[in-house]
């Protein structure tokens, strides 16, 4: 097929590039950089530098594209909380402007990165996608409000368009090309728990904060569920045939993607302990606002209408990539 893949210079975005050259896609990649790294695009993609809002019509229009995955998005929770127009106008407004590119040029497929934050603080666990969406923050309220709005234009399509949502829940370890560097998480400012447990061992930070210890769980501390990203990007290669085909044009699919499992902060810890033999000295912090206690999913929908099954579900087998990757970059 013939793919746009925004945001492919960012983490997921370009993993799964990688995953989509594997299958013998084509991928043109659109990505202003603002978070994203050039040398992250697998060399085999097109790329074109420039905002998603503005661009996506352009590049729609200069050939007939059969699928759009959308990734390029602002995702930082507690930013989003103290810049709510950056991520209202980031993501909303430009996901719009996608929406209306997707639609003019006719593009048949759309897959969208969507997050657990839409559910806000579960009542049930698992969570499944019938669960009440009540975001406790301007990023998810940005995520639903696109949910909405790829649903209705997918309506309205006339049975041009077929789209899937895919929530994701906590997305860790790196990918390993059979050519070429690895890929993984690089942010600026990096706020995810396993790469800052990582920069400890690495003698970049002396300690890890662990965010409360005293939440309604087995240890006390939050409960998250860790899924590698090598079977995120699965899961959007077997999207894009369900938004063209398995699901029937015209419908929008929400899925959720996670193992169904849930560890610990404290189990985190332990498990980057183990794949590195690095002490990691670990304190405990105040709790962080707007965090929910236990976030986990059930992916049954992505297993039975996906027909996804989960490889790299092992904390270990992600730490150890994560680790992997770190020390890539540090030597680099
Ligand atoms: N966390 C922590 N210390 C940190 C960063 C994160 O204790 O320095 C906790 C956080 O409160 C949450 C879990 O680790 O319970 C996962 O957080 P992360 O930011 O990685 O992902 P989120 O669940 O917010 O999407």
């Amino acid at each position: 097929m013939k793919l746009l893949v925004t945001g492919g210079a960012g983490y997921v975005g370009s993993v799964c590039t990688a995953h989509l050259l594997d299958a013998g896609h084509e991928v043109t990649v659109l990505d202003d950089l603002s978070t994203g790294h050039r040398d992250a695009v697998p060399a085999a993609a097109a790329f074109v530098e420039g905002d998603v809002a503005t661009a996506t019509d352009g590049v729609l229009a200069t050939g007939a594209f059969d699928g759009v995955l959308h990734f390029a998005a602002r995702s930082l929770v507690g930013e989003s909380v103290v810049d709510p127009a950056g991520y209202w106008h980031g993501n909303v407004l430009t996901s719009v402007a996608l929406l209306d590119a997707v639609r003019a040029h006719r593009v048949p497929r759309l897959v969208f990165s969507s997050t657990a934050a839409t559910y806000g603080e579960p009542e049930q666990s698992p969570i499944t996608e019938d669960s009440p969406t009540r975001p406790t923050n301007p990023y998810g309220a940005t995520k639903l409000a696109i949910d909405h709005a790829i649903a209705s234009y997918a309506a309205a399509s006339g049975g041009e368009l077929g789209a899937v949502s895919l929530r994701y829940f906590n997305v860790a370890g790196a990918h390993r090309p059979v050519d070429g560097p690895m890929l993984g998480e690089r942010h600026t400012t990096e706020t995810h728990l396993i790469p800052l447990v990582l920069q400890v061992a690495l003698g970049e930070r002396e300690h890890v904060s662990m965010f409360g210890d005293d939440w309604p769980t087995h240890d006390g501390t939050c409960v998250r569920d860790y899924i590698h990203v090598d079977d995120l990007a699965a899961a959007h290669l077997l999207a894009l045939d369900a938004a063209g085909e398995g699901d029937g044009p015209g419908t929008h699919l929400v899925c959720n993607l996670g193992n169904g499992t849930g560890f610990s902060v404290r189990e985190v810890v332990e498990a980057c302990r183990r794949v590195t033999g690095h002490p990691i000295p670990a304190v405990v912090a105040p709790r962080r606002a707007g965090d929910p206690a236990v976030l986990v999913a059930s992916a049954r929908r992505a297993r039975t209408r996906l027909g996804w099954a989960p490889q790299r579900g092992d904390l270990d087998g992600i730490v150890a990539d994560a680790w992997s990757f770190a020390r890539a970059r540090v030597a680099s």
